[in-house]
């Protein structure tokens, strides 16, 4: 693992405006936001992904949401899929605490590291195929400077497809199903979840127990730590407590 290389990504991916389109919205929401959020400074930038460097499980998620991420500049942080999400990752030991409200609220992940297909809040949730394919290039620069990996659990159907795709898999070969382990031929481990999005779980479409089933599916597959500790890079959290051991089976 590169610290170095790390936090240098991270400061490109800040960077950069590849995507006029979803550059104009992430500023449009912020100059623009609900009441419940009036008076807060958004981030409003590109959102890089954080967590442990020495990782073993990689999660993928879609894209920033507008007044998550986008607004509080971490990953799944500030919003109902991070209220979902960071329980879950607690309950499993891979993160030191349940709640996720901004970049400095001490957070830090153990073992994990989180990061997206989109690194732009996209208008309605979807970014653009064109937008996915510049941002890929991102998360296939992201997932080589993690070495330790494992395990990616794509949450949702567009972090499956960005993995496939970055490995060069026809995507029909390994069909996204909730709970699903595709086992690709020299690659680590990809495990299939349900978005975490407000959308799934307030439906029941995605409950705890099925999101923890597949989280601890993650943790068995990631097998027993082999490397030591790491410090998240600076950019991801505010604190160095570190989370509980995850459950290894
Ligand atoms: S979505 Fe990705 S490629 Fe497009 S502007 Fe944002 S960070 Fe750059």
């Amino acid at each position: 693992m590169s610290f170095a290389a790390l936090r240098a990504h991270q400061a490109r991916v800040i960077a950069c405006e590849s995507c006029p389109r979803l550059r104009r919205h992430c500023r449009a929401v912020a100059a623009d936001p609900p009441r419940r959020h009036a008076g807060d400074v958004y981030w409003a930038r590109p959102v890089p992904g954080f967590g442990d460097p020495g990782a073993r499980i990689v999660l993928v998620g879609l894209a920033p949401g507008a007044h998550g991420s986008n607004r509080t500049g971490r990953m799944f942080t500030g919003d109902a899929s991070g209220d979902f999400l960071y329980p879950a990752l607690h309950r499993a030991g891979l993160a030191s605490q349940p709640r996720a409200t901004s970049r400095d609220d001490g957070l830090t992940l153990r073992g994990c590291w989180i990061t997206a297909a989109a690194r732009c809040a996209p208008p309605g949730n979807k970014p653009a195929p064109a937008e996915l394919e510049r941002c890929r290039a991102w998360l296939e620069r992201e997932l080589a400077l993690l070495p330790d990996v494992r395990v990616l659990l794509a949450i949702g159907r567009i972090g499956h497809d960005a993995v496939l795709r970055i490995w060069g898999e026809r995507l029909t070969r390994w069909p996204f199903a909730h709970g699903a382990v595709h086992r690709v031929p020299g690659r680590p481990a990809l495990v299939d979840s349900y978005h975490v999005s407000r959308q799934n779980t307030n439906t029941g479409k995605l409950t705890a127990e099925m999101f923890d089933g597949v989280v601890a599916r993650a943790v068995e597959l990631a097998g027993p730590e082999t490397t030591p500790p790491s410090r998240s890079p600076r950019a991801s959290s505010g604190s160095s407590r570190a989370a509980s051991r995850p459950r290894t089976t």
